[in-house]
């Protein structure tokens, strides 16, 4: 793929920070546009939550949630393109699944960044300047140091997510209490454990605990699984629960007070928090299978269990530990602990430096984000600086969600260009949510 020289006199009409799913959709649909794009990602190449690549892991969203389909399904950048362009039509169409592998969703990924001209791998954005009609955005090679001085109307900030590690549990050498995003990073050093003890409730727990289980198949190892939640309890998946992940029911979210969005948050959820079914009942078959003829189990999972503490001991570490239904406090020996106590929106140190001031604030860490995805600022401008990160209060459960990522770029690139450029799709759920259509 051919890339442009960066033209640093040039005002483009919008630079994209930072290159995950999300950007990478924007600038595939951007590709083929008169619009001019420059994207950054500070990594030197594409690769999607690289820790976390478990085999045998699927996606959990169909793979009609690519980066274009629900734009254009004709456009050259979707999952059936590719599979055509990877001779693997037959045997997709064998398999039968909607669910895609993970790795496989990953060479996808990589498959079309190696196809769009306009991202620069290599490249950190370290700040951004307002210039009251278009910004300035400045990033560094990381290979030199150099530092580039771009220039674009609007700016996508899509910089994504970052480990949240709960105070006390950091700062332990990596190969021993890692979190879930370095796992597979960490996995030789965890395997020559005689006890390993993963902490969450959530999906990524669970895929590790899975797949700790199958190397327990080849060696000697005890494992442990820890969850705060009252249960290892699955996703919702339900096909009027999936409603709330349409363009119809953002519409809706969008326009309530935060009280209400927040109270809707809540309801939601078993939407958002818990585990997909295929990978509870992997476990459980999992489990069956080896205890069948009368074999121990080999593994503790303790619900309602809080981990508050970690503190290192001569045999490995002591977990502080509460049962908060009992209120029974205990301490817990392990050789080595995975913690998956997720993640938190990334937004860079240089985004509050310039900009904290600048834009309104709904609550702390909730700045005012328009219907389109742009920050709302105290002056009323045209230049805009649009975000698809930090935007679950904003645009409900469904801003983490792969399924909406083709939604919001057409929503911005529509803005962008002043015209509809990609058609968003309409009537998009059974349900009403809003008894506004009765006026
Ligand atoms: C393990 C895991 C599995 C998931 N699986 C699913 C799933 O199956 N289905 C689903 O719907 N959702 C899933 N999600 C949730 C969500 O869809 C993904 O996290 C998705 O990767 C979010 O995309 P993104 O583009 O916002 O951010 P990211 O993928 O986090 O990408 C952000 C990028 O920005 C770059 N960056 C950050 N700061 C800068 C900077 N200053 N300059 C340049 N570059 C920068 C980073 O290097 C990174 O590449 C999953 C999340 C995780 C953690």
């Amino acid at each position: 793929m051919r890339k442009e020289g960066i033209r640093m006199s040039k005002i483009y009409d919008v630079i994209g920070i930072g290159v995950g799913p999300y950007n990478l959709g924007l600038a595939a649909l951007l590709e083929d546009t008169e619009l001019d794009a420059v994207f950054f990602e500070k990594t030197p190449e594409f690769v999607w939550h690289p820790g976390m690549l478990i085999e045998r892991m699927d996606l959990q969203v169909p793979f009609l949630a690519d980066l274009a389909t629900f734009a254009d399904p004709k456009s050259r950048f979707t999952f059936m393109n590719y599979l055509y362009e990877k001779d693997r039509m037959f045997p997709f169409f064998f398999h039968q699944h909607f669910q895609i592998p993970r790795q496989e969703y990953n060479d996808y990924l990589q498959w079309a960044a190696d196809q769009i001209s306009t991202i620069r791998f290599g490249h950190t954005v370290v700040d951004v300047i307002d210039q009251k009609d278009h910004y300035q955005v400045v990033a560094e090679e990381t290979a030199t140091g150099e530092k580039v001085y771009v220039k674009a109307k609007h700016v996508v900030m899509g910089t994504g997510n970052e480990p949240l590690v709960l105070d006390g549990m950091d700062g332990f050498p990596n190969e021993d209490v890692m979190h879930s995003s370095r796992y597979l990073f960490e996995k030789d050093h965890l395997l020559k454990a005689k006890h390993v003890t993963v902490v969450g409730s959530g999906q990524s727990a669970l895929e590790i605990f899975l797949d700790l289980l199958e190397e327990q198949e080849r060696q000697d190892m005890k494992v442990t699984l820890f969850t705060r939640t009252g249960g290892l309890f699955q996703l919702d998946q339900a096909k009027f629960a999936q409603e709330m992940f349409t363009p119809g029911y953002v519409d809706y979210f969008h326009q309530l007070s935060l009280d209400q969005r927040k109270e809707a948050l809540d309801t939601l959820k078993p939407l958002r928090k818990g585990i997909d079914p295929d990978t509870l009942t992997q476990l459980y078959t999992k489990l069956y299978h080896r205890t069948a003829g009368g074999e121990n189990a080999r593994i503790l999972i303790q619900p309602m269990t809080e981990v508050n503490d970690i503190e290192a001991d001569e045999d490995g570490y002591l977990l502080h530990c509460r049962q908060w239904q009992e209120e029974h406090d205990y301490t817990y020996s392990t050789e080595k602990v995975v913690l998956a106590t997720g993640y938190k929106p990334h937004i860079p140190d240089w985004f509050m430096d310039r900009f904290q001031d600048a834009i309104e604030w709904e609550e702390e860490g909730m700045y005012k984000v328009s219907r389109d995805y742009h920050l709302q600022f105290k002056d009323e401008r045209e230049h805009h600086f649009f975000t698809l990160t930090n935007l679950v209060h904003s645009h409900g459960a469904g801003a983490t969600n792969l399924g909406l990522s083709v939604h919001r770029n057409v929503h911005i690139i529509n803005t962008i260009a002043g015209r509809t450029v990609y058609k968003n799709q309409e009537d998009t759920s059974f349900q009403q949510f809003s008894m506004k259509h009765f006026n």
